[in-house]
């Protein structure tokens, strides 16, 4: 009987892997209350001090064996922990209960990382809420270092898969070096920095698989299947057989389509499809150009503001947006305004009181519009960039049309300002807004007359309409994109764009997935923007199909969607 544990597939070229169990036992350290006598105070600080210092050269040493072409976001998770160790909201908070309490350096460090991950709970953006899991990854190297355990991972994994509770960014970075096949984790989402690293490394996981180290045993064999986030054990041979024969095909197919990636996207009947990147940092861009991306449908500078005691600055703004621009060559750069969220402070330390349904709260164009201040840096520095590119701008999380007046009075007051400055910018630089919340999605029209260009947010508008916060490993099942009320929802974007000839993309996850993209062309969209990963992928399925008859089909799966299981729909659909 073949066991089979369900988690979330984390892969990019590489989807699927075959081999041994490994059993590391990477789990978070479990501390009982301790204390220390008055006198012995100041010697735990110490200890505690000695500890950090460890971790840090710990971490320094793995940041040394990042191999050099490895992607750069690899080095910032690194670099994420090392500053953490340093940030003294950790630190002195430890500190202070050892003197005040006389925890011992382990109880204290227990304690004070529970009160900041109530804190990192209250968040609302997604990404800032991943933060908690870097924070435990920090916390956990301390305390290993603290009770003298051995962190890094044995040697001698070649070929084999990895089991583990949860992972940090440093040990996946340890355990590609050692050449494993691919990991499972009992623990994790797919917004997390170990999913995310492992896209970018190539590495075949499967995240958030609950139970996989209770119910998996070392030695065994396992198939890792990313594409449908299932880890197999127990297979006979024939499974393992098909599998390896799925695997080898994959790898010939992504030596073929790398030496197409220059060639355009193309639909089998010839029609154009635009093929856009999603990019979170500048450095990015080399994944884009190297899978040839069309141009940036959607650049997250929220990531600017991570991982620092300041905002960023007009400058600093405007030197990352030219590295992006200089890089993609001409080609269009979509640049969203930034969606922090109420949490929007976490990144300098003061966290301001979030709303007890952070989600819903203060986040994205809402909080540039309250904080203009935090708004005018970046918008003078994407215009400024205008003057280099095809760049435009994106406005999230719209709702209203007044969000949208405003926020283009600030930006017309921004052009006045930069006219008088005699700064150069782009006077007609394009302004669109993100359609991810369902009253936008409903009121399309509205705003595709309003914009000049619309993108939809899958991500959010899933969220929004399904009632389901994203990264809630309990409702996660709920998350489905076929659902008809969010299709539904697409399908009038879709309508309201054409008739207001205004162009629109989708930039959520759904558009780089296969499963959806032959739906999304026929219901109307021509334009999708993925992980650089994904464009290859998704540009050798365009060939498969003709736009007249998926435009047929999806026409169909419309009609019948509410009556009919849209999986089956859809099954029905691939065989026909
Ligand atoms: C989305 O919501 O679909 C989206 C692309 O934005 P983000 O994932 O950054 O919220
Ligand atoms: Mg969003």
């Amino acid at each position: 009987m073949i066991v089979s544990c369900v988690g979330i597939g984390v892969g990019a070229e590489s989807r699927i892997a075959i081999g041994e169990a490994y059993l590391l036992c990477h789990g978070p350290v479990c501390i009982t209350p301790e204390w220390v006598a008055e006198q012995e105070i100041e010697q735990e600080v110490s200890r505690f001090e000695q500890a950090v210092g460890q971790a840090a050269e710990q971490l320094h040493s793995v940041r040394g064996q990042i191999p050099r072409d490895a992607p750069s976001d690899i080095v910032e998770f690194i670099d994420t922990h090392l500053l953490m160790l340093e940030d003294k909201a950790i630190s002195g908070g430890v500190i202070n209960l050892i003197r005040s309490t006389r925890a011992s350096a382990e109880w204290a460090l227990q304690q004070h990382r529970d009160a900041l991950v109530q804190v990192f709970e209250q968040m609302q953006d997604a990404y800032l809420r991943t933060r908690r899991d870097d924070l435990d990854h920090v916390v956990d190297r301390i305390l290993k270092v603290l009770l003298a355990q051995q962190d890094e991972p044995a040697s001698g994994l070649e070929g084999q898969i990895v089991l583990a509770e949860d992972l940090s960014p440093a040990d996946v970075i340890l355990l590609r070096n050692q050449h494993i096949a691919g990991f499972v984790t009992d623990y994790g989402g797919p917004m997390s920095h170990t999913a995310i690293l492992a896209r970018s490394l190539g590495l075949p996981a499967v995240v958030g698989a609950r139970g996989a180290t209770d119910c998996l045993r070392q030695g065994e064999l396992l198939i890792l299947d990313t594409d449908n986030g299932v880890v197999l054990a127990n297979c006979d041979r024939a499974t393992v057989d098909r599998y390896e024969d799925r695997r080898e095909f994959q790898h010939e197919r992504t030596v073929l389509l790398r030496r197409r990636s220059t060639e355009p996207a193309l639909t089998a009947d010839g029609r154009r499809i635009e093929l856009l990147a999603n990019i979170e940092l500048a450095g990015d861009v080399q994944a884009a150009v190297d899978n040839g991306a069309d141009g940036i449908g959607l650049y997250r500078t929220e990531f600017l503001y991570m991982n620092r005691q300041d905002v960023p600055d007009e400058e600093e703004h405007y030197q990352a947006y030219r590295q992006v621009i200089d890089g993609m060559h001409g080609k269009p750069v979509t640049i969203r305004t930034l969606d922090l969220g109420a949490d929007k402070q976490a990144f300098d330390g003061h966290l301001r009181e979030s709303s007890g349904n952070p989600a819903l709260g203060l986040r994205a164009i809402r909080l540039c519009l309250k904080e203009p201040a935090l708004f005018r840096p970046q918008i003078r520095a994407i215009l400024r960039v205008s003057a280099f590119g095809d760049v435009r701008i994106m406005l999230p999380m719209l709702t209203n049309l007044w969000e949208v007046e405003q926020a283009k009075q600030i930006i017309q007051r921004c052009m006045r300002e930069l006219q008088l400055e005699g700064i150069a910018f782009d006077r007609d630089i394009q302004i669109g807004g993100m359609i991810e919340v369902p009253a936008a999605a409903l009121a399309a029209r509205a705003f595709a007359e309003a914009l000049d260009f619309l993108s939809i947010g899958t991500n959010d508008l899933i969220q929004y309409t399904l009632a389901i916060d994203r990264i809630d490993d309990e409702v996660n099942y709920l998350y489905d994109p076929f659902h008809p009320a969010v299709l539904q929802l697409i399908k009038n974007v879709i309508d309201a764009s054409n008739s207001a000839a205004t162009p629109l993309s989708m930039c959520g996850e759904m558009a780089g997935d296969a499963r959806f993209v032959p739906l999304l062309l026929g219901m109307g969209l021509h334009s999708l923007s993925m992980q650089p990963a994904a464009l290859l992928d998704v540009k050798q399925q365009l060939l498969q199909h003709e736009l007249s008859t998926l435009q047929l089909k999806a026409a169909d799966f419309l009609q019948h969607m509410y009556s009919e299981d849209p999986l089956t729909l859809l099954g029905r659909w691939q065989d026909s």
